[in-house]
């Protein structure tokens, strides 16, 4: 590092003329958030060739790299923070969680041990035990904090597949897999593909599941699962991510817990109805299950990147993924990267605290059952305009189909194209659907209505192309 730079970077932390510029330009962003194209136009697209270049020889200038950014980068984003993205299952912001975590950007604090960040170590211990009341887990259920749900299904999975070896006397951390002894891994046809990764990256082997069928809205058949025994590990589902459905936890969990089987929930989105007193019957039973996975950065709307994974059985966590740390001293406070499998770590827990102190149990239960409502809102006033509703709309999942694929296809692409709302697309029971996923606090009834005549013209246009 020369004098020079850092020189430079000393009156860049002292003026704060950039960070300055930086907010300034994130207001802007924020107060067109909301009437902004929710997909960039091909304009903008275009305009990312701007950044085609080489990397530089020399130190650049702070304030034209933001700025460079903010123009040429801003317009090319997706406006996830608006009302009326309905994509994937992304989720908005609360400001509250976004404020803490500029804050917390200066801390830059690594999370691994207490030693570390023992403010990270003390709120992730308050959130944990926050987690278990609002979502009825067990006492005693550890949380580790990663990075979404494919991480956080991946050490559920792990966890299971550590104690199921163990009680088969067989260390797979050691001892691997050449030799060892058979476990089962049983799972619906409609568990989501990061369920299928971690199966694969855990070497069990996607073809050697004992895959069971779903029923019409996307359930796995209670009566189809096969007999569990201890070397099973059941992986179920709260929140299809088609559909929205949830499994019957109530039945296959007890079922479970008598064969000593492991099961693990993929609760990405949908684990949070258990926060909703209007909605937790949609997860009766989950408190039977060994391990639940579940994302903050989508149904409760915190900042990009937020996954947690819980589990009851403390040992087999930590255990799975951290098979060897001998050299690591740790304290007797809580150190995070005994629950995850990552060493360094973004301090992520700072926004999910925010965000659940921010909520509070009433403001939680407000804004699942809230996307529930809108949710609901949108499948009646489309179905008003004769469009077809696949599913019982039990969350905030709604899937919907014109009169034949050809058009719904054209639909998709004309209402993406639109720029007033965002939806994508799916197979559903062998038929092309849009896939609507409500899951912003900032969509109001309003943004409905106008995301439904947005479908309409867009279902007109495409029916013009397909006479
Ligand atoms: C989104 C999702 C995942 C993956 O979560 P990420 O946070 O994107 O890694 C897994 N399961 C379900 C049901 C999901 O909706």
């Amino acid at each position: 590092m020369t004098d020079e730079i850092r020189k430079r970077m000393f009156s860049e932390m002292k003026h704060k003329d950039i960070f300055d510029a930086a907010r300034n330009a994130a207001y802007r962003y924020a107060d067109q958030s909301l009437e902004r194209n929710v997909f960039p136009t091909p304009q903008a697209i275009d305009n990312l060739s701007r950044f085609d270049e080489p990397l530089p020889d020399e130190s650049g200038d702070a304030l034209d790299i933001l700025q460079q950014l903010d123009t040429h980068g801003s317009p090319a984003t997706v406006a996830q923070i608006g009302g009326r993205y309905f994509g994937l299952v992304n989720g908005g912001i609360i400001p509250a969680s976004l404020a803490v975590r500029w804050l917390t950007d200066f801390w830059d604090q690594n999370t691994p041990l207490y030693l570390t960040s023992p403010v990270a170590s003390r709120l992730e211990e308050v959130t944990e035990a926050w987690l278990r009341d609002l979502l009825g887990l067990p006492d005693g259920a550890i949380a580790g904090y990663v990075s979404g749900s494919s991480m956080s299904i991946f050490c559920g999975l792990a966890a299971a597949r550590h104690r199921s070896f163990t009680r088969l006397g067989w260390d797979i951390n050691r001892q691997g897999f050449t030799d060892a002894p058979q476990l089962r891994v049983v799972a619906s046809r409609q568990a989501h593909g990061t369920v299928s990764k971690a199966i694969a990256l855990l070497g069990f082997g996607i073809d050697n599941v004992e895959w069971v069928d779903s029923d019409a809205e996307g359930r796995i058949k209670t009566e189809l699962v096969p007999e569990l025994d201890q070397s099973t590990i059941l992986i179920l589902q709260a929140g299809n991510v088609n559909s929205g459905a949830f499994d019957d936890f109530e039945t296959l969990c007890s079922k479970a817990r008598n064969a000593d089987a492991w099961v693990h929930i993929d609760g990405a989105f949908g684990l949070w109805a258990a926060a909703s007193e209007r909605l937790n019957h949609l997860t009766q039973g989950i408190g039977l299950a060994d391990s639940w996975s579940f994302d903050g950065h989508k149904t409760l709307n915190t900042p990009y990147d937020s996954g947690v994974i819980m589990c009851r059985d403390r040992d087999a966590l930590v255990n799975a993924l951290h098979a060897s740390g001998a050299y690591i001293v740790y304290s007797e406070h809580r150190d995070g990267m005994l629950h995850t499998p990552e060493m360094s770590r973004r301090s992520r827990i700072f926004e999910l605290w925010a965000a659940l102190k921010y909520l509070g149990k009433s403001g939680t239960d407000d804004l699942v059952y809230g996307l529930h409502l809108r949710a609901v809102q949108f499948a009646q006033e489309l179905q008003q305009q004769g469009f077809e509703i696949l599913n019982e709309v039990v969350f905030n999942q709604v899937l919907v189909a014109c009169d034949c694929d050809p058009v719904t296809i054209a639909t998709i692409e004309k209402i993406q194209r639109s720029g007033e709302c965002w939806v994508g697309g799916t197979q559903w029971q062998e038929r092309s659907v849009i896939r609507v996923s409500v899951c912003s606090w900032a969509t109001t009834s309003e943004d409905v209505t106008r995301s439904v005549e947005a479908f309409v013209a867009a279902r007109e246009q495409a029916q013009d192309a397909h006479p």
